[in-house]
């Protein structure tokens, strides 16, 4: 069987197709449409180790994702689809699991779209679009905050006054749910940990970056919070600052809420600090001697460093960091650069495997010497959505 998994941004589609054979699951085509609803936009289509890349207009979503399902149809790849599976930002507190997409809950997840106005709208689209086009197999959204559903009150709760979060849906949701439990187990296999007694730490640093502490396979703290913004330093949001910083600026210089909420969210972070959001260029820049971008870093890696040290207390004690996302994947001077400090907490890494490129068959490789593994792990969230999509309707 065939099994979608869709995607949708706000002017974005991105794609995966998977092959299950045996539980085994093999990507066998993947791409990206951009730019919908402009008027030029652009269609990649990765199958069989070739990249086509075609400018064309896709007035919405649906026509974006019928585009995509001609293509694929075009290689016999969705005549034996099986589930379409969904990727949704917030969840809220009450979708804590992969659902199957019924009419009512696409109107019920209507009501949290306050909480994620940028992300949630647009994959809703993206839901009803490929209902509309392929009505003949259910489809199943998977939640970014699901995998932080398990997190005590001490450690989703902020301290503020109660009715924010009775009224209101104030408290610490977290996000990239689905890239840390995949990283997680992953790691926890190759590692050979007890999957049911581990302390684990995963960082996924991409151009969005959270970090996640886990006890037996479970999220005890994330970074990020109601949105976000919260934790980590990133491409070009801020993570953590004095709140009182926006309504400072805001007094200053007259901007307003949405202009202040802009610039934590878009011009800050890296982008903030050197005017680059892009590591790999930062990175560049920082080793010809430029002193912004060296800063920019700088400031990465003591946030990173600092979450190592808080959530090993949280865990009461550390097995196990898992590096992923863009950064945590392939930037072996980061992850050089946020642990060499640690050596007292027993985290040694080797330089030479972490300079290594290559993954073992399972996309990992473990460059730690001392008592704490380090390990790399390529995540796979569209892989992840397949499994969990094909799990839940029991396939
Ligand atoms: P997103 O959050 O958009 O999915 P990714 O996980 O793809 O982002 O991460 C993108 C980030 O990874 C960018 O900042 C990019 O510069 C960085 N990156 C990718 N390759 C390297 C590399 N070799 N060295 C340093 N940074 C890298």
């Amino acid at each position: 069987m065939n099994i979608l998994v869709v995607n949708a941004g706000s002017s974005s589609l991105k794609y995966e197709v998977f092959t299950v054979e045996d539980n085994v699951y093999t990507s066998v085509a993947e791409g990206l449409v951009e730019r919908i609803g402009e008027s030029v936009g652009a269609i990649t289509m990765k199958l069989n180790g070739n990249k086509d890349k075609q400018e064309r207009t896709f007035a919405d979503h649906k026509e974006a994702l019928a585009a995509v399902l001609d293509h694929l149809g075009e290689h016999g790849l969705v005549d034996d689809l099986a589930v379409v599976g969904h990727r949704m930002v917030h969840g809220g507190e009450e979708y804590t699991k992969p659902t199957q997409v019924t009419e009512e809950i696409l109107k019920d997840l209507d009501k949290l779209s306050p909480l994620a106005p940028l992300h949630n709208p647009p994959c809703i689209t993206g839901v009803r679009a490929a209902m509309e086009l392929r009505g003949d197999v259910p489809h199943v959204i998977v939640f970014d905050t699901a995998y932080h559903a398990t997190l005590a009150e001490d450690a989703y709760r902020y301290a503020v006054p109660k009715e924010w979060y009775t009224n209101h849906g104030v408290r610490r949701y977290g996000f990239h749910g689905t890239s840390h439990k995949y990283v997680a187990n992953t790691a926890v296999r190759e590692l050979g940990l007890d999957p049911n007694n581990h302390k684990v730490i995963t960082a996924h640093l991409g151009n969005g970056a959270s970090i996640t502490a886990i006890k037996d396979g479970k999220s005890i703290e994330t970074s990020m919070g109601l949105t976000p913004l919260e934790g980590l330093v990133m491409g070009t949001r801020s993570g953590n600052i004095d709140p009182a910083i926006p309504f400072y600026i805001m007094r200053q210089t007259g901007m307003s809420a949405q202009e202040a909420e802009d610039a934590l969210n878009r011009q800050s972070g890296l982008k903030g600090v050197c005017g680059d959001n892009d590591a790999r260029a930062v990175e560049e820049r920082a080793d010809s001697g430029d002193a912004d971008a060296k800063l920019a870093l700088d400031l990465f890696a003591h946030r990173v460093r600092g979450y190592i040290g808080e959530y090993s207390a949280h865990l009461g004690g550390l097995d196990a960091i898992v590096f992923t996302g863009g950064i945590g994947e392939n930037s072996a001077t980061m992850r050089a650069a946020i642990l060499e400090p640690l050596a007292h907490m027993g985290i040694e890494i080797d330089p030479a495997r972490n300079d290594v490129r290559e993954f073992n068959e399972a996309g990992t490789r473990v460059i730690s010497t001392g008592a704490v593994k380090v390990i790399v792990v390529l995540t796979q969230e569209q892989e992840q959505i397949a499994r969990e999509s094909v799990e839940l309707l029991g396939l």
